[in-house]
């Protein structure tokens, strides 16, 4: 996973590291946490390695899935096909990586010969998240 800092998620403000500037948090080190903030809305992120807390910044919200659960970019879902697709190819997992509004997204799959799919969010089910 890339360690690229992105935008505050919240406000697309600018995020930083506490290494990296995040001033205040560097006078509490009895916390033995790593954090990433953002310097214009306030938000905060902690996790026990840098790498966590920029992953953790780093997650998009990217849609619902059936059962109403959400679903960040870089999940993982079982994607069951409906309608003409279901003939081809029986269900599978994948790896959320783009999701348009409303209900239209794309993944990369890792479990067989398929390299990426599109489907409906009626289509898909949570089955592993990186957190929450
Ligand atoms: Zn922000």
């Amino acid at each position: 996973m890339s360690t690229e800092l992105l935008p505050c998620p919240c406000c697309n403000g600018k995020a930083e590291t506490s290494d990296g500037g995040f001033g205040p948090i560097d006078a509490m080190p009895m916390f033995n946490l790593f954090f990433v903030g953002c310097t214009d809305c306030g938000l905060l992120v902690a996790a026990k390695t840098l790498e966590q807390a920029i992953a953790a910044c780093n997650r998009r919200f990217v849609c619902l899935d059936k059962n109403g659960k959400k679903v960040f970019a870089g999940d993982k879902v079982k994607y069951t096909p409906q309608g003409q697709a279901r003939q081809h190819m029986e269900s599978y997992r994948c790896n959320v990586t783009e999701f348009r509004a409303p209900c239209y997204g794309y993944g990369l799959c890792g479990e067989n010969d398929f390299t990426c799919c599109s489907f409906y969010s009626s289509e898909i089910e949570l089955i592993e998240s990186d957190g929450e």
